[in-house]
């Protein structure tokens, strides 16, 4: 008789395979990683000397150790806003110190990011409260890759926009922090907080003409 751990891998196998298969037919490239270690290896072994490299704010990208990594990197411009957060304690004197940087961005060679949602129709979902994260997703940067837990993995996107409103949007503003009432309760009122972190929400149906996207996902609970 096959253990649960063995059913439970089976189970997440065929669903990865649904997955990276759908993202295939809607031209986004995919890969799949069992180990993050290996993911953030690959992506490292991709980008050459003299690079720029910018990233979204993502906690799958730390969890990896992939912005440690990059920030070592002294081959590299390495564009990263949200390390001013880690200076800078007021959030707008910190927007004003990113913006320059998000700008930046749009003109780098790759840019990295996680992702709220990887439907298994094969879309990528995402919420943003600037844009800036959601909009170098699909136009700017020469390329782009999208690391994703295989805990990201929806079935349509009605369960994506489910999963982000009652829980990647709530924990996350918790996370940065933003004074919003979901950080407060884990739950989303539909705020109309100065601060809301879903003011955006878009879903890649396709591969943007003029973008190359990858997704990696792996095979390990990753961010939120
Ligand atoms: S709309 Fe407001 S309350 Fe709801 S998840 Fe977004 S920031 Fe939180």
């Amino acid at each position: 008789m096959q253990t649960s751990k063995e059913l439970k891998d089976w189970y997440l196998g065929e669903r990865i395979k649904r997955t990276i298969s759908a993202l295939e037919k809607n031209g986004f490239g995919a890969r799949y990683y069992p180990a993050a270690k290996d993911a953030c290896e690959e992506i490292l072994k991709l980008i050459p000397a003299g690079s720029k490299v910018g990233v979204g704010g993502s906690l799958t990208l730390e969890e990896i150790g992939l912005i440690e990594r990059l920030d070592r990197r002294e081959d590299i411009t390495f564009l990263n806003p949200t390390k001013v957060l880690e200076t800078e304690t007021d959030l707008m004197t910190a927007m004003a110190k990113m913006l320059p940087i998000m700008r930046e961005i749009y003109s780098c060679d790759l840019f990295l990011s996680g992702t709220n949602a990887v439907t298994e129709k094969g879309q990528l979902f995402n919420i943003d409260g600037n844009g800036n994260r959601v909009g170098a997703m699909f136009f700017g940067p020469q390329q782009v890759i999208v690391v994703a837990g295989y805990n990201k993995i929806v079935e349509d996107l009605d369960e994506a926009v489910r999963r982000v409103r009652h829980y990647a949007a709530p924990t996350d503003a918790k996370r940065i922090p933003v004074p919003t009432p979901c950080a407060e309760t884990g739950v989303c009122v539909d705020c109309n907080s100065p601060a809301r972190i879903c003011n955006i929400f878009v879903t890649l149906h396709k591969r943007p003409m003029a973008t190359q996207i990858t997704v990696f996902l792996v095979g390990e609970e990753l961010g939120l």
